[in-house]
């Protein structure tokens, strides 16, 4: 059956978007919709072909035009994205790309890439997307709108905050990384898998927390007015691999990934606020970001990190293991 009311595909927009405004135009809620489809949640980056199939025949397009979007999240690794919601509203959207839409009578949507658990930007603008949790998508004169639960519009009256270069830098390398592609000399690590490897056994480390410390990644908080949380591990709770940053804020993975440059950069390759603000880019391995992430993770997550050296790539297991070494020698 075709649906009265079919927008095309935004370039850019993720397959999760384009279905909640199909959904949306229609006057139906995201889980009526897929259940009216018969299908669940949408996935962005490897959706079903029955799934492509069917909505391409509900909205009257072609079936190469919505496989088109879902190609583009599928140079995104499952493990690396985030799960479908059954909600339908997905994690974060551009608040500069929004407030074009709403200039220019459009619908207002949200990019592929902001499906990945690795990606905090807007790939047009280079922005920080703005999380969805508290909007929807509201029907206004035929057009829609993210709307808050105070009615506001995302993008609309804010001031946007730019991100650090080189945490755009490392939003890229590890894209480059999936396709196998080696990260360029202003990492520290430069086999192809490296930057894998190392995101997915340090993850973890930068959030946990000691005690009274913070997590390290929250050294790299940049939005402490936002009010969603800064999410923070105990050290016993400490696993490894991307999947802990499930379901987890914009403000959280963007700290993650701040304190991840940290790590895996080249220090005299620190620039911004990640170079100023803690002095590390001349500063030697044994007092340098390593050496204080191991104050924050602790005694307990100290020694787990030894034990985790192995599976690091050899550049980053060296500096890890100078600042262990320090540790040891100064808190005994
Ligand atoms: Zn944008």
């Amino acid at each position: 059956m075709r649906l009265p009311i079919a927008p095309r595909p935004i370039e850019g927009e993720g397959l999760s978007s384009w279905t909640a405004r199909l959904a949306a135009h229609n006057f139906v809620d995201p889980t009526a919709f897929w259940s009216w489809l018969d299908v669940g949640a949408i996935d962005d980056v490897a959706p079903l072909l029955t799934t492509i199939g069917q909505l391409a025949e509900a909205a009257g397009l072609p079936i190469t035009e919505i496989a088109a979007l879902a190609a583009r999240g599928g140079s995104l690794r499952p493990g690396w994205s985030l799960n479908a919601h059954d909600h339908g509203l997905r994690e974060a959207a551009c608040p500069s790309c929004c407030r074009d839409a709403a200039d220019a009578g459009r619908d207002q949507w949200w990019p592929a890439e902001s499906q990945a658990v690795m990606w905090v930007s807007c790939p047009i603008h280079r922005c920080v997307l703005a999380g969805l949790d508290l909007f929807n998508l509201t029907l206004e004169a035929g057009r829609l709108r993210l709307v808050d639960e105070e009615g506001r519009s995302l993008g609309a009256g804010r001031t946007i905050p730019a991100l650090d270069r080189r945490l755009l830098d490392l939003e890229s390398a590890i894209a480059d990384a999936m396709t196998g592609e080696a990260p360029n000399v202003s990492w520290r690590e430069r086999s192809a898998p490296g930057p894998l490897r190392s995101i997915t056994v340090l993850t973890g480390y930068v959030l946990a927390r000691e005690r009274q410390r913070p997590p390290f990644a929250q050294l790299f908080d940049t939005d402490r007015t936002s009010g969603s949380h800064m999410f923070a591990l105990d050290p016993e709770e400490l696993a490894n691999g991307v999947a802990i940053l499930q379901g987890r804020s914009v403000r959280t993975r963007r700290n993650v990934l701040a304190a991840l440059v940290s790590l895996l950069s080249k220090p005299a390759a620190l620039t911004g606020e990640l170079a100023e603000a803690l002095q590390w880019r001349t500063a030697p391995d044994h007092r340098g970001p390593f050496r204080v992430l191991a104050d924050h993770i602790g005694e307990f997550g100290r020694s787990r990190l030894r034990a985790d050296l192995a599976r690091l790539p050899t550049a980053i297991a060296e500096s890890a293991e100078t600042a262990l070494d320090r540790a040891t020698a100064e808190l005994g």
